[in-house]
């Protein structure tokens, strides 16, 4: 039987995983619909836009949208005076504008051919042997769309994710201000790593440009019953001294969904970015992973959709694919959250000590990148004996790392602690 279809594909949502996914898709020929349900993408905005330079490369935008450049971090615990510096010598970062960069993200997605159908609200997806059928609500009315397979790139509250049954990871919430702010300073960052600031999470303050700031803080759900509203407060309250005179301009937040192994494939529908809980556990980071996967969707569906071989088994290759790239890199970022969990206010503060010693701050400034955080941490590993008897630690990390730390990289970090 003929049908009548709408695009080969319908991706839901236009954030960075949607748009970039339809780029891929539509520059390969296939018509591709992005449904999404605000009238403008990118706005409203939920999020800090603190990505790695070669985020900025991975999505091929120009530079002209990044605000800011950022050298390092430091890192305070309940003891305000003593911050732990990390980095501070070269470009680790950079700040975006989060609205432009997923303008021109959907921009390039448009140019290839795809169609962005705003003010589309997906309500329900139903997958059938040989079609997708797609339900949205436009100006109140309901409009079905008919394609070979959906991509489900529509964030924390995936409608697509719901209809996969994907299990739900931790959660945490945030709330973010823009706001003016004198002082602060222009190439560093400043973490807040108290879990009595932050229960389950930390607070932060990002330079956006002269004056300007993204300040922040989060918690994850299950630990506080308090407002974000009254963390926040509690943050300015706690360092005046990086916070006086502060204007706050405008509040946004939040959730994160932090990474959980799921499956992210089914018949005739992929899960990607956030709806797909590729997000760092350790920084809640996902623009860089969304961007990633997005290449893997794209792939996935563009060997298959000629053949209309777009069942749960040829699609297991895009979740093969992504997490052979950076599925073990999420799993770690786990077990640092866990460790960071345990260790409580009075460990963490023994521990920045150990790290402010020279020796410790070369390496980490070393393997420092926020992409990729267990390679840091891999060194956390060679030195848990070490660690463990200076702190009356638990096990920092489980031995499994042993096996993760691949054996070249494991001998150069051990050759380079002991110079
Ligand atoms: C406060 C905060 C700060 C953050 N800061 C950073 C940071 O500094 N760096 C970083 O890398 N990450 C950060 N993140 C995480 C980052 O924002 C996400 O990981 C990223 O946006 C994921 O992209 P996505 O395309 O998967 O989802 P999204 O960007 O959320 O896009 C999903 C899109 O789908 C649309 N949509 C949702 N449901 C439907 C529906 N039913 N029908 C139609 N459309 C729908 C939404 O409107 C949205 O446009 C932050 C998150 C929060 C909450």
């Amino acid at each position: 039987m003929g049908y009548n279809f709408d695009a080969d594909v319908i991706v839901v949502g236009a954030g960075p995983a949607g748009a970039r996914t339809a780029a891929l898709l539509s520059e390969r020929g296939h018509s591709v619909i992005v449904l999404e349900e605000h009238q403008e993408v990118g706005f409203p905005v939920h999020c800090s836009g603190f990505i790695t330079p070669r985020t900025l490369d991975i999505a091929q935008i120009e530079s002209s949208i990044v605000m800011n450049s950022v050298k390092g971090a430091l890192v305070y615990s309940n003891n305000k005076a003593k911050p732990l510096i990390l980095g501070g010598d070269i470009e680790r970062a950079v700040v975006v504008d989060r609205e432009l960069f997923d303008k021109s993200i959907a921009s390039s997605s448009g140019d290839s051919g795809a169609s962005f159908k705003m003010n589309n609200k997906v309500v329900s997806v139903q997958r059938k042997d040989s079609f997708v059928e797609v339900l949205a609500i436009h100006d109140k009315k309901p409009i079905k769309y008919l394609a070979r397979c959906v991509v489900g790139a529509d964030g924390v509250r995936s409608i697509v994710a719901k209809d996969l049954g994907r299990d739900s990871g931790e959660m945490i919430w945030c709330i973010g201000a823009e706001a003016r702010l004198e002082g602060h300073p222009m190439d560093m960052v400043r973490i807040y790593a108290s879990q009595d600031l932050a229960p389950g999470w930390f607070g932060w303050s990002i330079p956006t440009g002269t004056n300007r700031v993204r300040i922040g803080i989060g918690a994850a759900m299950h630990s506080t019953s308090l407002k974000p509203r009254k963390l926040l407060n509690d943050l300015l309250n706690e360092f005046p001294e990086h916070f006086k005179g502060i204007e706050i301009i405008s509040f946004g937040g939040g959730f994160i969904p932090l990474y959980s192994a799921s499956s992210t494939y089914d018949d005739r529908a992929l899960l990607v970015g956030d709806a797909a809980l590729q997000v760092k556990p350790t920084s809640g980071g996902g623009i860089y992973t969304s961007l990633k996967a997005a290449s893997y969707a794209a792939q996935a569906i563009n060997e298959n959709l000629d053949e209309d071989s777009l069942d749960n088994e040829s699609l297991s290759v895009y979740q093969k694919n992504w997490t052979e790239d950076f599925g073990q890199e999420m799993q770690r970022g786990l077990d640092i959250r866990q460790v960071y969990l345990g260790l409580g206010d009075d460990k963490l503060n023994r521990l920045m000590d150990i790290f402010r010693l020279p020796l410790f701050r070369s390496k980490i400034n070393n393997y420092g990148d926020i992409d990729y955080p267990s390679k840091m941490f891999g060194i956390l590993v060679g030195l848990a004996p070490i660690l463990k008897g200076l702190l009356g630690l638990p096990d920092l990390l489980p031995v499994s790392w042993k096996n993760v730390v691949d054996s070249r990289q494991w001998d150069v970090i051990h050759k380079d602690l002991l110079n």
